[in-house]
Order: structure tokens, then sequence, then C-alpha cells
């Protein structure tokens, strides 16, 4: 995943021209890279275009009639990159799973508290951490967050979470899960890197 970079006009989001944006209702600023491809093969905004692939999928739906509990009692936490098509890579089927996604996969509070309702609320047992290669958080630092301040005037209270080291990155999150109070099953937290070149995952060991 590729997203800010700074530049000298100020932050920039980049978009790989088969790559949807975090919030596929906004239009993106004209210039941007990608930000007309979309656009170019239908006629529409890129939304459009999801749109009218909605109406073809509606067309030939039938309701599975599935419970929301995930069948494979499993959640996946993600990297959002888009070359990481976690049901094709993984094996999974409409229903199988949670996945909850963010940039670099990162467990933040936010993962912490989806997870807690995956396994409270909706079942889920086992948990799947999955980085990647060639990530857009290993070219960051949290000086990122200073230049934003500097653009918008304004630090934002997240952190960047950008790493050097994406196997332990991994076992860092492996370890923010187990230990996380409000999770009741920290014994099945298994960890991966996925290499976006070949499609494999190699499994990090948590004790390094
Ligand atoms: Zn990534």
């Amino acid at each position: 995943m590729r997203f800010f970079v700074p530049s000298h006009r100020g932050l920039h989001l980049l978009v790989p021209t088969n790559v949807l944006g975090m919030s596929t209702s906004a239009h993106l600023p004209a210039g941007t890279p990608g930000a007309s491809a979309g656009a170019a093969r239908t006629g529409g905004t890129v939304t459009d275009r999801l749109v009218g692939a909605n109406h073809q999928y509606a067309s030939g739906f039938e309701d599975p009639g599935m419970d929301a509990r995930p069948v494979l009692q499993v959640a996946v936490v993600a990297c959002m990159d888009a070359r990481l098509d976690l049901h094709d890579a993984l094996g999974l089927a409409l229903g199988d799973c949670h996945t909850i996604r963010n940039a670099g996969g990162v467990v933040t509070d936010d993962v912490i508290r989806s997870l807690t309702i995956s396994q409270r609320a909706l079942g889920t047992r086992s948990v799947v951490l999955i980085h990647h290669t060639n990530c857009g958080l290993e070219s960051l630092t949290e000086e990122f967050r200073h230049e934003l301040e500097m653009e918008v005037g304004q630090r934002p209270a997240w952190a960047v979470e950008a790493f050097r080291d994406v196997d332990q990155d991994v076992r860092q999150s492996m370890q923010r899960i187990r230990t996380s109070p409000f999770l009741p099953h920290r014994d099945d937290i298994r960890g991966f890197v996925f290499d976006v070149k070949t499609g494999l995952l190699r499994e990090i060991d948590p004790a390094g």
C-alpha cells in the first residue's frame, strides 16, 4: 500500500489505477495519479462504476440465509493493501470469517474493539494477523505526524504506526492481542507476512 507521501506541495494521496481509495465516495483531486483512470473506462466516477457492478451482483444474488457469526470462527486482521486478496489467498468463502483491515494491519485500539465484538458477540475463537512485503508503512516515520501538523495546524491524535522490520511488527501485533484483557480467546493467535510477489504467507515465530 502506498498512500500519503510528503512533497513540497504537501501531502498527496497516491492511488494506483487498480485500487480504490479508503473513501469510495470521495472524488480524487484533479491531477492525482489514477484519479481519472476508472472514470475514463466508464464515463462516470469510480463510485458510479461500483454501483453499476453492484446492480449486476444483486441481479444474481440469492439470500444465503447466513448467520452473522463467522462459520470458521476466525477473525483476520490485515493491511488494507490492494494487492492482498484475503479471500482468494486464504481459500475463504462468504460467511467464513471476519476481516478487519487498516493501514498496516496494525493492532490499534479500534482493532481491539472489533476483535472484542467479534469474539464476545459473534463467536470467533482464532485470530490471524497478516502484514505484507513492500508495505507503505515501511517508508513512513512518525515524522509524518509532524508534517501533518505543520500543514494543517493540528497534530493527529493517532500514531502513524510506521515500522522498519515487518517481522517485528507482526510480533508486536500478536503481543498486543495476547495482552488485551478484553479478549477471552487468546490461545490461537498466529501472524504472517504475505509476499506480494509470490502470494505466499510466511509465518512469524512470536518468540523471534
Ligand atoms: Zn501495507
